[in-house]
């Protein structure tokens, strides 16, 4: 029998040690089980942390979309698993951490439980999963807006900057900049 496959949103974020490296490997881990197929992958952001204590890291951020034939528990569960092996810590909440991987969406199931509230109660309002999520899913709506919208609407959207790999972020982009030789 074929299983039943439904399209979930997923966002990471990583402010703590090999920022990059952990993003990369999150990557393979959580489309890792033949439950998980991999759909698009977003370029990584780079962005100021929201909330939580003063003088953190940078984050970078990126928002994958997947199919999968688990259900909305058990993806979160799986989300849960991986992060734990980037051995999340949990001590302060919205402290840097190496790795968060959040729910945006799951098909169009609406949950307001807090073991799991889909869409995401925060995603319409965070443009370092707005942006990054309508570069590979254009179309996407959320609340009945497109999400490209409520990215440039975003209190955060000023503060997005690209990310090229190398250096860490000081107020200017430095993706596509060109070094003459
Ligand atoms: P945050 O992502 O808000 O910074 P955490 O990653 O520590 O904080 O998540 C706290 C709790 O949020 C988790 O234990 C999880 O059960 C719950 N949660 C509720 N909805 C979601 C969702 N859509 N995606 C991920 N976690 C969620
Ligand atoms: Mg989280």
């Amino acid at each position: 029998m074929n299983a039943v496959y439904a399209k979930a949103v997923l966002a990471l974020g990583s402010n703590l040690g090999e920022r990059n490296d952990t993003l990369s490997s999150a990557v393979a881990d959580l489309v890792d089980p033949p439950e998980v197929r991999l759909l698009a992958v977003s370029p990584i952001i780079q962005t100021k942390a929201v909330g939580g204590p003063a003088g953190q890291p940078d984050f970078l951020n990126m928002v994958l979309t997947v199919e999968t034939s688990l259900t909305p528990h058990e993806l979160l569960k799986h989300c849960q698993a991986v992060e734990n092996k980037h051995h999340r810590v949990r001590e302060v909440r919205w402290g840097p951490r190496t790795l968060d991987v959040d729910i945006i969406t799951y098909g169009d199931v609406q949950s307001d439980d807090p073991v799991l509230t889909l869409p995401h109660p925060r995603a319409a309002v965070r443009a370092f999963v707005l942006y990054p999520w309508s570069l590979i899913d254009p179309a996407a709506t959320l609340a009945g807006e497109r999400i490209s919208a409520l990215a440039a609407r975003a209190e955060d959207y000023g503060d997005l900057a690209p990310f090229d790999g190398f250096g860490d972020f000081d107020g200017m982009p430095t993706a596509g900049a060109v070094t003459e030789r």
